[in-house]
């Protein structure tokens, strides 16, 4: 009985619900005492801030729910009570009674990790400012037996409840190849209570299971989703403009997911009359937070973001270049075809080791080495 969980909520964070027993009830009895002397109705007793009185009540509620827990466990194999609801009455003689309802139902533990051999997360590479919610990441699980799911991390701006979403998405790989899905529907999203902060709500969606004329899914690289259409709280969100595509590489989009959030979109830089927020929003100077995702301006880049970007692309693409070489002297020939984009200290240190080479044998290792360090932070 000791290990029957509850809430009162609807599902626990990574198990799902396997039967349900039904309704069951838990009822405890106490009398009010000296209470009783106020002649209260009950609502004006409810309101009446009297300690004594509480931890009384306290005590009831918590016998009410090992009753209901007894009473479960009695009659089921249930380890979990859903959608608890408490309920008090007080009767003419001064008792007050307690009743605790809830759902018996069997949980197991989400097994999602150790069915997929592979969980491949991917940037979504566009975004619309014009809507308050922001699809960032797409997550794959993929396994050998099993058909691929997706699942969605969605940002909102606003603190209505995301409850639906329809999108085409196209999912791109690392071969530049493009696949496209016209109207997903995503209606069941869970909130992150963990990543989410005051201003923005963090969102992961069901796991939907998706079909692609693609034989490795291992090849996806990152995706693009087109939002349509979105219900939040009572209303259903349109967007006004077409979407913006991210206009550096996957890798560049990685560094400033890590920087300032998984939503982020640009570096946070000033112009003479805006600043651009990682959300991509340009905000007047007058405003210290962005009017889309709340977030506190605080330090701008100095410098061209575009220029920064562009540094991340170059250095990534010249270490994508160099990793397949053999050794620091093919490396050295490599990186001479950037003379100018890079600084002349990297191809010196670079030359260094390519001689050394002749001494200490293969330098390839040292000289990647090197070039990571070398990436802008
Ligand atoms: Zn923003």
């Amino acid at each position: 009985m000791e290990d029957i969980m509850f809430t009162s909520g609807f599902n626990f964070e990574g198990y799902h619900i396997t039967k349900y027993y039904g309704v069951f009830t838990g009822e405890a009895v106490i009398g009010t005492g000296p209470i009783s002397e106020l002649k209260a109705n009950w609502s004006d007793v409810l309101g009446i801030n009297n300690k004594a009185f509480c931890d009384k009540l306290d005590i009831v509620e918590g016998d009410a729910i090992v009753a209901l827990k007894e009473n479960v466990s009695r009659h089921t194999h249930a380890n979990a009570i859903i959608g608890v609801d408490i309920d008090f009455n007080m009767f003419a003689n001064n008792l007050i009674s307690v009743i605790v309802n809830g759902t018996a139902v069997k949980i197991e533990k989400d097994k999602i990790k150790e069915e997929y051999s592979k969980i491949l997360d991917c940037p979504v590479m566009d975004y619309n400012f014009s809507i308050d919610i922001r699809p960032c990441k797409a997550r794959f699980y993929i396994s050998d037996s099993k058909p691929t799911l997706m699942q969605l991390q969605v940002y909102s701006y606003s603190p209505k409840f995301l409850s639906a979403m329809q999108f085409d998405l196209s999912v791109n790989t690392l071969l530049g190849d493009q696949y496209k899905v016209t109207d997903m529907i995503l209606a069941d999203f869970k909130i992150d209570q963990e990543q989410s902060t005051k201003t923005i709500g963090v969102y992961q969606s069901e796991r939907m299971p998706i079909e692609l004329p693609i034989s490795n899914f291992r090849a996806i690289e990152s995706v693009n989703i087109n939002v349509k259409k979105y219900k939040q709280g009572q209303e259903i969100g349109k967007p006004a403009y077409a979407n913006t595509v991210v206009s550096f590489p996957v890798t560049a989009l990685i560094q400033l997911k890590k920087r300032y959030g998984d939503d982020a979109v640009s570096e946070i830089f000033e112009t003479d009359d805006t600043w651009t927020c990682a959300c991509g929003y340009q905000n007047s100077l007058v405003l210290d937070h962005c009017s889309l995702c709340h977030r506190q301006k605080g330090e701008t880049i100095c410098g061209d973001p575009q220029e920064t970007i562009e540094k991340y692309s170059l250095y990534h693409t010249i270490l994508d270049e160099v990793q397949p070489l053999g050794s620091a002297k093919e490396i050295l020939e490599g990186l001479k075809r950037h003379q100018g984009e890079i600084p002349d200290e990297i191809i010196e240190k670079i030359e260094k080791m390519a001689t050394n080479e002749a001494m200490f044998g293969n330098m390839k290792r040292d000289c990647i080495q090197y070039l990571e360090q070398q990436l802008p932070h």
